[in-house]
C-alpha cells in the first residue's frame, strides 16, 4: 500500500481514540496556563510512544519529539531538519449551553474555541507519525500548548525552549484552528500574510470624587466621563484611522458604582483593541491613551489608562502557505481548500512561533450541520464542534510534516 492510503487507514483506527480523549478533555475544561488534568492526559495519551518528552515549568505545556528514521542514508551524520505541530490545549471562562452529552461538569468553564479538538488532533498526530517514523526525514517538535487565551502560552513555551527541543532549531511551524460557525465543515482555509490581527489590552480607570446622586454639581462623576471617553474611542477609530489599514476597539467590561443615587469614586473599563499593521498598532496605542486622559482632564477628573501590547500580528510565510495549500489539495482534493480572502481580527499567540520560524496557520471548518452561516461561533456557549474532522485534521498535521521534512532534506 502506498504511504498516503496507510496513513490514512491508520487514521480511520485512530479515530475512536481521538473522540474519547476529546469527549474526556470536553468534560474537563481547564482555564489559563496551569492545566494539569490536561496535560496529564496528554502525558498518559502519549505512553509508550517512542517520544522524548518534557513538561514545562512555568506552564503545564507538553513538548514531544520524535526522531524520524528515514533521513539519513546509513552513516551519514548530515543534521535532521526540524519541523513544528503545534496544538493550544486551553478552554475558556463560559457556562456552556450546548447540550451536547459529554457536555462540560465544570461550572463556568468551557472548551468553547475547540482546543480539545486540536489537542486530540496533535495526540493523534504523533501516534500516526510515531508509527511511520520511516516516512520522518527528520525530526518533530509536537507542542501542546496551555494558555492560548489571553495567557501567552506560546511565549512560555518558546522562552522554555520549544524551538530548540530537537537539538537544531524549528526551520518551519504549522498549526491548525477549528471553527464552529463561518466555514463550512471540512473546509481548509488560510491565507498569505496577514492572517489574524495583533490583540492588545486598554484598561482605563477613571478617577473622580463620590457624591449623592442629587448634587452631581459637588462631585465629579466618573461615570458620564468613562461613558463618554467609550463613545469617543469609537469616533478615534473612524476619524484617525485608515479604512484600508483597520482598527477595532471594543470595551467589554465596564463596572462602577454601588446603587443609582450615589455618584462612585471611580469608573473601571476595558477595552479588546485589534490592528493588522505594525504602524497601526503603534499609533492606536499612544492616541487611545491620549484620548481617555485628555476627555477627563476636559471634565477636571483623571483618568489612568494603560495600553498592554499583548498578542502580535499572525503572520503567514508565503512560500509555506503556497505549500500547505498544496497538501490540503494532495491529500483531501483542491475542492476542500476554500481561499479566504481577508484576514480574521481574531488573534493567535502562534504569531509569536510565527514570528520566529517560517510557517502556516490554517483554519478548518467543523460545523457539524450544513448551515455554517448561522451557526454559533468559536467562544459562544453555543458552539459546538465536529468530532468527524479530526480525522482529517490529525492527517493533515501528519501530511505537512512528513513533506515539508522531505523538502528540506531536499534542498
Ligand atoms: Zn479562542
Ligand atoms: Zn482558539
Amino acid at each position: 500500500m502506498a504511504l498516503e492510503d496507510r496513513l490514512r487507514s491508520d487514521v480511520a483506527e485512530l479515530q475512536p481514540d481521538m473522540v474519547a480523549l476529546r469527549h474526556q478533555l470536553h468534560q474537563r475544561p481547564e482555564i489559563g496556563l496551569d492545566l494539569p488534568q490536561t496535560q496529564r492526559a496528554v502525558l498518559d495519551a502519549l505512553t509508550g510512544l517512542p517520544l522524548e518528552i518534557s513538561t514545562g515549568s512555568s506552564s503545564s505545556s507538553v513538548t514531544a519529539v520524535l526522531r524520524g528514521t528515514g533521513a539519513a542514508e546509513p552513516g551519514e551524520s548530515r543534521t535532521a531538519p526540524v519541523v513544528l505541530l503545534r496544538g493550544d490545549m486551553d478552554a475558556l471562562p463560559v457556562q456552556e449551553a450546548t447540550g451536547v452529552e459529554f457536555t462540560s461538569t465544570i461550572d463556568g468553564a468551557m472548551h468553547a474555541c475547540g482546543h480539545d479538538l486540536h489537542v486530540a488532533m496533535l495526540v493523534g498526530a504523533a501516534r500516526l507519525l510515531s508509527a511511520h517514523r520511516d516516512a520522518l526525514a527528520g525530526d518533530v517538535v509536537f507542542m501542546f500548548q496551555p494558555g492560548e487565551e489571553g495567557w501567552n502560552g506560546a511565549g512560555h513555551m518558546i522562552a522554555e525552549g520549544v524551538l530548540d527541543a530537537a537539538g537544531p532549531r524549528v526551520q518551519r511551524a504549522y498549526g491548525m484552528h477549528v471553527i464552529a460557525g463561518k466555514l463550512a465543515r471540512s473546509q481548509f482555509t488560510t491565507r498569505p500574510g496577514t492572517l489574524m490581527a495583533a490583540s492588545d489590552g486598554l484598561m482605563v480607570t477613571v478617577r473622580g470624587s463620590g457624591g449623592h446622586g442629587s448634587a452631581p454639581h459637588r462631585a465629579k462623576d466618573p461615570v458620564s466621563v468613562a461613558a463618554e471617553i467609550i463613545t469617543a474611542l469609537q469616533t478615534m477609530v473612524t476619524r484617525q484611522f485608515d479604512v484600508f489599514d483597520p482598527v477595532v476597539i471594543t470595551v467589554g467590561s465596564f463596572h462602577a458604582g454601588t446603587r443609582r443615587n450615589i455618584i462612585p469614586e471611580e469608573a473601571v473599563f476595558e477595552a479588546t483593541v485589534r490592528s493588522f499593521s505594525p504602524a497601526a498598532r503603534e499609533r492606536i496605542a499612544t492616541a487611545s491613551v491620549r484620548l481617555c486622559e485628555s476627555i477627563a482632564a476636559a471634565h477636571g477628573l483623571e483618568a489612568d489608562a494603560r495600553y498592554n501590547a499583548e498578542y502580535p500580528v499572525t503572520v503567514n510565510d508565503a512560500a509555506q502557505t503556497a505549500f500547505a495549500t498544496r497538501v490540503v489539495g494532495d491529500v483531501f482534493g483542491e475542492d476542500r481548500f476554500t481561499p479566504m480572502p481577508d484576514p480574521e481580527a481574531g488573534a493567535e499567540d502562534f504569531s509569536r512561533v510565527l514570528e520566529e520560524v517560517p510557517g502556516c496557520y490554517l483554519f478548518l471548518g467543523a460545523c457539524p450541520g450544513d448551515d455554517h452561516d448561522s451557526a454559533a461561533d468559536n467562544h459562544s456557549p453555543y458552539a459546538v464542534f465536529d468530532d468527524a474532522v479530526m480525522a482529517d485534521g490529525c492527517l493533515l498535521h501528519a501530511s505537512l510534516a512528513i513533506r515539508a521534512l522531505a523538502d528540506l532534506t531536499a534542498g
